[in-house]
């Protein structure tokens, strides 16, 4: 089976709505706006993110 390794670009925090994006120069989590600094954030990313897709973004052949 191939697959593509997905990882999770953004994430939103189902207490205060901070939304933070992955931003791959710092290699971390990166704010977009400024939010409640006393929550502990509980994030959207749990185990129903599917790390792995079926490569089925490769075009399959038309029948010609
Ligand atoms: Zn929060």
């Amino acid at each position: 089976m191939t697959g593509v390794l997905r990882t999770p670009d953004h994430r939103i925090c189902e207490r205060c709505d901070r939304v933070e994006r992955y931003d791959e120069d710092i290699g971390g989590w990166r704010a977009t706006e400024v939010s409640d600094v006393n929550c502990i954030h509980e994030w959207d990313i749990d185990g129903k993110f599917i790390p792995i897709r079926e490569a089925a973004l490769t075009p399959t052949a038309e029948e010609c």
